[in-house]
């Protein structure tokens, strides 16, 4: 039987702890007892843990052996900041298909309000990552990071290899463009999606300038959102073989 994955909050190199909520939940609501047997990712290890004491406020684990984890997908996820129900549901979907790292960046044609409100929410983006992390039995948690403006979030990005999705190119499909690469294996991607708008005509030369390639996923036009998974499955599949 798969055992239920826990993502640590605290540790040792022999404990791992839950805390505030996942330990409540674990304690009150699944009636975790001594000697229950969970896997626990701690310090970014997937180890076997045995529960040594259960309360609802903290629930510790003596660590075990530790067992072989999914490789994860090295891509970083750079999403311009569109309307948040969206946007979240993308940041889940993406967490589910292995990014890394996710950078929210606010984009000329992000609405005003959005930009205004992104940056108190970025504890709430942090918060549905790691539930995904975990629901997808991930051991590790993608990176969120605050949001900024584009050219700052370009500067950030250390992947050689940077696919811009666009829905203005013709031509080269991402699909392609990662069958050229070679060592495709653990080759680590960015890719970037607009906002609902799209990046205006600066924003594209601005990726340009810094090594970005334009590429499309079809003729038609998808939402930022569908955009963001569908480039993680291609990538996925082409990098992975999944
Ligand atoms: N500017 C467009 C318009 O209003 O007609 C729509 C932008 S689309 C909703 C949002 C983002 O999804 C785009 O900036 C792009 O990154 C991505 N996208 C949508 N369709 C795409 C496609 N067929 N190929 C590649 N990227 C796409």
């Amino acid at each position: 039987m798969t055992r239920r994955r826990w993502i640590a909050d605290t540790w040792t190199e022999t404990s791992a702890s839950l805390q505030g909520e996942q330990a409540a939940h674990l304690a009150r609501v699944l009636r975790a007892q001594t000697g229950q047997v969970f896997d626990v990712v701690a310090n970014g290890f997937l180890h076997r843990a045995e529960v040594i004491s259960a309360a609802e406020n903290e629930v510790v684990f003596a660590l075990k052996e530790q067992l072989e984890a999914e490789v994860c997908l090295r891509i970083h996820l750079l999403m311009a900041v569109f309307k948040f129900d969206h946007m979240e549901w993308g940041m889940e979907k993406a967490t589910e298909l292995g990014a890394a790292r996710l950078s929210p960046v606010i984009a000329r044609r992000t609405e005003k309000h959005l930009a205004q409100a992104a940056a108190k929410r970025v504890e709430r983006w942090r918060r549905i990552v790691r539930e995904a992390a975990q629901q997808s039995r991930r051991s590790d948690v993608p990176v969120v990071d605050d949001p900024v403006a584009l050219k700052v979030a370009l500067g950030g990005v250390s992947a050689e290899t940077r696919f811009l999705l666009a829905e203005t190119e013709q031509e080269n499909s991402l699909r392609n463009e990662l069958a050229r690469e070679p060592l495709r294996e653990s080759l680590p991607v960015a890719l970037a999606i607009g906002p609902e708008g799209g990046w205006t005509a600066e924003e594209m030369a601005l990726f340009s300038q810094n090594g970005w390639r334009p590429v499309t996923l079809g003729p038609r036009i998808l939402r930022a959102e569908t955009a963001a998974i569908t480039g993680l499955a291609v990538c996925a599949a082409m990098l992975q073989g999944s």
